[in-house]
């Protein structure tokens, strides 16, 4: 069974409010981070090896060294909760279920970095969660852990709110900021990064949710305690929200040393495939990242075991591997069409593209069209490589990752799948009322 660090008191009633969550021990973290030094702190974050949650895996230590600190210029964290990945929800969960430990570990980041303003950026469809994070606020505050003077040390600390209007690429990080602002989410060109030049040209730190709740434990147990939870640089435990062909979705507390294998199939995670039906595919860290067929999802391609953390899931790099990203874990059935997914994915990039750069607005719309074309049994072989054509032309080539991010499903679709592509052209009529996996299998 996985440890549990941040989900331990996720079941206890009342665990949302600050009197049951402070009886459960919380802002103790807090307590004895006030006590130490913002450097001891930083240190402590370095030794647990975090790295940061929201799926690009960077350090978070490392990150926070990289804070610039003019003398008289104002810092700020920013927590990233603009949580738009389909497939991912994990952070809903955590700001949902238990938003005083998001608070308590802002305190100590903020503390940690020198922001005495801090915010949280919500993506707008999370309608109902602002108010449940203003209530831990003003709880936290009246009970003397956010305001002024905080437990006497003359630390101040404000946290406010910030809803966003609904657009994905708002979580991009600079796209963010440019938003808390007030103005139209653009990603920046970097550099200057945001540890540099950030919220209006502020030092600014960028965290996503689970990475900043993650911080509590961090203090409580010590960094190098929580580097022994996990293996090699995938240290720590992981939030992961499963979804798809499975029985039991849900979020899920892992220790990132369990198998693939195990997390799909053993009862306390995924419960194993829906109706009895065969496992053909997964997309394991969000839907940015490449899908993987069964039997490199189980395996790598030594025969090794693939296990729940950042190098296994990657190993073989894209040909044959995958990314943790941020943990939205899908599941395809044998009957899902690889083509129909492909697409459905390639709709959503296209829409939430913000038009800045040519290779991605051009790009993601084409990519779009014809993979529509090809679902609907109008397409040529030619289209296929032209598809391949394009989504190689995107990548890398494009101001943020969103370009990556719709270039990556579609490569993976056609390198792991390409026969489903064929099918459709060769069967255009049955490709007209049947998916490849059902017509198949
Ligand atoms: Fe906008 Fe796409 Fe360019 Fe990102 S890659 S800046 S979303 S056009």
């Amino acid at each position: 069974m996985s440890k549990k660090l941040l989900l331990k008191d996720a079941h206890i009633e009342g665990i949302r409010y600050f009197e049951t969550y402070r009886k459960q021990g919380g802002y103790g973290a807090a307590e004895k981070a006030l006590k130490m030094t913002p450097d001891e702190i930083l240190e402590e974050v370095k030794a647990s090896g975090l790295r940061g949650r929201g799926g690009a895996g960077f350090p978070t230590g490392m990150k926070w060294s990289f804070l610039a600190k003019p003398e008289g210029v104002p810092r700020h964290l920013v927590v990233n909760a603009d949580e738009s990945e389909p497939g991912t929800f994990k952070d809903r969960y955590l700001m949902e279920f238990l938003p005083h430990l998001l608070i308590e570990g802002m305190l100590i980041s903020s503390y940690c970095l020198g922001s005495n303003v801090s915010y949280i950026y919500i993506r707008g469809e999370y309608s109902w969660i602002p108010d449940i994070l203003e209530e831990a606020i003003e709880e936290a505050k009246a009970a003397g852990f956010l305001g002024k003077n905080i437990m006497g040390t003359g630390f101040d600390c404000e946290i406010y709110v910030q809803r966003g209007g609904g657009a994905y690429i708002c979580g991009e990080e600079t796209a963010l900021l440019e938003s808390l602002e007030g103005k139209r989410g653009n990603p920046r060109l970097k550099p200057p990064f945001p540890a540099v030049k950030g919220l209006w040209e502020r030092p600014t730190v960028v965290n996503n949710v689970e990475s900043i709740a993650a911080i509590v434990p961090i203090i409580d147990i010590t960094g190098a305690e929580y580097a022994k939870i996990g293996v090699g640089r995938s240290t720590g435990t992981k939030l992961i929200s499963a979804c798809g062909n499975i029985n039991k979705p849900g979020v899920y507390e892992i220790d990132m040393t369990i198998t693939v294998e195990e997390f799909i199939y053993s009862d306390e995670y995924c419960g194993g495939i829906a109706n009895g039906k065969k496992l053909k595919a997964c997309v394991p860290g969000g839907s940015s990242v490449p899908i993987v067929p069964a039997n490199l999802l189980l395996k790598t391609v030594n025969g090794e075991p693939r296990y729940m953390n950042y190098e296994s899931l990657a190993d073989g790099g894209f040909a044959t591997g995958t990314m943790m990203g941020s943990g939205g874990f899908i599941v395809l059935d044998e009957d899902q069409c690889i083509v129909e997914h492909t697409m459905t994915l390639a709709r959503f990039y296209h829409h939430e593209s913000c038009g800045q750069c040519t290779p991605c607005r051009e790009g993601t719309g084409w990519m779009h069209k014809i993979l529509k074309k090809i679902e609907k049994g109008e397409g040529k072989m030619e289209d296929i490589d032209l598809l391949w054509d394009i989504q190689r032309k995107i990548e890398g080539n494009t101001i943020c990752p969103l370009g990556d991010a719709a270039a990556w499903p579609v490569a993976a679709a056609i390198r792991h799948f390409r026969d489903e592509f064929e099918w459709h052209v060769k069967n255009p009529e049955l490709s007209q009322t049947q998916n490849y996996g059902l017509a198949n299998y």
